[in-house]
Parts: C-alpha cells; structure tokens; sequence
C-alpha cells in the first residue's frame, strides 16, 4: 500500500518536504558557531509566532507532555494550588501531571464539548482572597473534542477578580495554525511542540514563559534538572544548550518559520479557518454533528465528529486505515467508539482535506452508514470555490 496518502490525525501532522530536507543535516559540533547561527533565529522566530515581545522562548528535546512538566516544575513548590478546567483527555492528562507532582489541583468539570469556563474561573478566583491559587491552567485548543477556548475571555476574568495567579496555556494543537497572542492575552507560560503547526518531527517541546513566571522560578520548589528554565536562560544567553541539543529539529524548525513568515501568519490562519470551514460543511451534509458546542467553540485544526447512534467509531477509523490506508484520528476518553476526529492542522491544501473526506465517505459507505457519498465532498467543493477566497468568481 502506498505510504503517500496524508494523515489526517491532530498530530503529528504531514511534513512538508522542504522540512524533511531541512531536518537532513549530518551531525554538528553545536558548540561551533554555526549553531548558534541557525538556533538564535529559530528562537526570534518562535517568538513572532507566539506574538511576544517581552517573554523567553525555549526549547528542550521532549514533546508536548515535558513541555507541561517543565511549565510546572519550574514555577510551583510541592502543595501550591492550581486551578484548572478539565473539558477533554489533554486537559485531564495535564491535572494528572499537576497531581504526580505534589500539586493541589482545584479542578472545575466541564462538559465534553465546552470550553474554559471564564464566568467560573472568575467566582472561584474572587473568592480566594488569600490568592492560595498559584496558577490557572488552560488548555487553548482541546484535541479530543475540537473545541478551542477564549483565553482573552479567561484574562478578563482574572484580572476582574484581581488575582495575581499565572496563567498557563497549552497551546499544542493550536499554535502557529490559529492566532494566538501570548502578549496580549497575559499568557505566563505556554507550552507547544514541534510535531503540529510547526509540521516538523516529534522530540521538541517550544516554551513561551513570560517575566513574571521567571520570576516564579526564582522561588519554585520543586524539584527539575532536565528541565530546569534557570539552566536553558543561561546557556541561551550564549546561543548555546546546557546538553546536547536536538540539531535537527533545530535546523527544521528556522525552516518551518521562514515557510510560515513567506505564507504570512494571517494568512496561514485563514487557510486553516478556510479547510475546518469545508470539514464542517461536509459534517453537516452527512447529517451528523459535532462534539463542539456551539460555533464559536469550533476549532480550527481538528473536528471531533459524532458517528450515528449504533455506529461504533472505531470500526470506522480502523476500515478507513485497512481499506484505505488514510488514518484519521480515534475517539478518545469518554468520546471512544462514539466520535471520530479530522485533523486539519500544519501542512495542508484544499485538495489534501478533499482527499480526507472522500476517504472516510467512501469508509462510512462500506459500512452502512446512512449517508450520501460524495455529499460532504460535494459540500466542502462548493465552499472552497464559492466562498469568500474561492476562485469561482475570479475564473468566471
Ligand atoms: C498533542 C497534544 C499535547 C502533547 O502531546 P505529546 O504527545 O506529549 O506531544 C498536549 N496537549 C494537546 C492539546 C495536544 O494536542
């Protein structure tokens, strides 16, 4: 079977050749200068894309999940408080993490479909006075169910309750693919990595951590050595690594920048507002639904997808990889067997997202479900040419 068909699961995403060629490098020295001549860009860059001025990126060789054990360890001491939404499995694995690690996790449980509760987050934020919460943790897009929160609406909560906590913000599935503005939001630490919009291979986690949360450090507690920020600033100072650096992510990921800057940032988020938005008409032409709540909950990197009452949705995803050889993302948690996902994140064209939901028809076809083929196809055709950037008007 050919292994050319793209993945269309939220993670690790299809890399683009040109990344693949830039990740080609032999091994370096990287205590020659030309290290530092690739690795201090890629940090400047990183930080356009988080849209910093002030904060400090970093960058160690793990994926995501260190990224959140770095943010924490960090920052807090054994018994601090933490205040946290869970709404999906990534923003329970990080209260489980919080949890390993001595944390006093206040955990607000929200509906599967629904995002970070601002108006709750704010009542439980006035009421402790004594400012026991030492952060709130965010997760900005919840891969398991589609569902992107409004992390100004959280900001605005905080700073009415004038609480002084850090806010920390996953922003794994949903950086450099929708906007984010770590600046603006208030954002202390965010936490990405390198196998998603940045289209490269796993192994790098991409920290944002702002003045007030390296301040934290100063006084944190908790024990870290890998990870340690204190460690990293340091030898960052000199454009190197406190141990061996990931060369070849680092080479990747100047890439991965210089492609997002020639596209344009805004740009790149319209593109993938553009492919979630035919994603969700195909979903409505089917006659099914998805996990999100409600519009202005939709992501735009990944669509968590309800299979029909009866239906199990992992049969559906292991046909479409044994049939078809194109793999798409499972239900996960309390979403097993009953929800699929899309991932329509990084490295993506109209014609790629085409090629999915002509895949998972032709998947739901052979199993009997009740739906038209070529109806979601037909539906996400229509809007890539005749919505706002499609190109029938211009051809006609
Ligand atoms: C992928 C992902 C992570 C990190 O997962 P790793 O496998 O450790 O890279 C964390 N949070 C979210 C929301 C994710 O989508």
């Amino acid at each position: 079977m050919s292994n050319q068909n793209p993945v269309f699961i939220p993670g690790p995403t299809n890399i683009p050749d040109r990344l693949r060629l830039a990740m080609q490098v032999q091994t370096q020295d990287h205590r020659a200068p030309e290290f530092v001549e690739v690795f201090a860009p890629a940090l400047d860059g990183a930080k356009k894309v988080f849209r910093t001025d002030k904060a400090q990126v970093m960058v160690f060789p793990a994926s995501g999940t260190g990224g959140w054990e770095a943010a924490v360890t960090n920052t807090l001491s054994p018994g601090d408080t933490v205040l946290v939404a869970r709404y999906g499995v990534f923003s329970h694995r990080w209260i489980d993490l919080c949890k390993r690690h001595g944390l006093d996790v206040q955990v607000i449980d929200c509906p599967w479909g629904t995002g970070a509760p601002a108006d709750r987050f704010q009542e439980v934020l006035s009421k402790d006075t004594s400012h026991q919460i030492k952060a709130v943790l965010i997760t900005h897009n919840e891969t398991a169910t589609g569902v992107r929160s409004d992390i100004a609406a959280v900001r605005r909560a905080m700073d009415t309750a004038r609480h002084p906590a850090m806010m920390f913000v996953d922003c794994v599935s949903s950086l450099a693919s929708m906007p984010f503005e770590f600046d603006h939001w208030g954002v202390d630490i965010a936490v990405s990595g390198s196998q998603k919009g940045f289209m490269l291979a796993t192994g790098m986690a991409i920290l944002c951590v702002s003045p007030k949360a390296q301040r934290a450090m100063e006084t944190a507690k908790l024990p870290r050595t890998f990870f340690d920020f204190r460690d990293m600033m340091a030898a960052n100072a000199s454009g190197g690594f406190p141990y061996t650096p990931p060369l070849q992510l680092i080479y990747g990921m100047r890439e991965s920048l210089n492609m997002l800057f020639e596209e344009g940032l805004d740009a790149v988020y319209a593109r993938h507002f553009r492919l979630a938005e035919g994603v969700r008409r195909a979903v409505k032409a089917w006659g099914l639904g998805l996990v999100a709540q409600s519009p202005d909950l939709y992501s735009d990197t990944v669509s968590a997808i309800y299979v029909p009452d009866g239906y199990d949705s992992n049969a559906l995803t292991d046909h479409a990889f044994n049939a078809y050889g194109v793999s798409f993302g499972i239900g996960l948690g309390e979403l097993n067997g009953k929800a699929f996902r899309i991932g329509h994140l990084g490295s993506l064209t109209d014609v790629m997202v085409l090629s999915g939901l002509g895949t998972i028809e032709m998947a739901m076809a052979d199993l009997n479900y009740p739906i038209k083929l070529g109806s979601g196809v037909a539906a996400a055709q229509e809007y890539f040419r005749t919505g706002p950037s499609g190109h029938a008007k211009a051809a006609a």
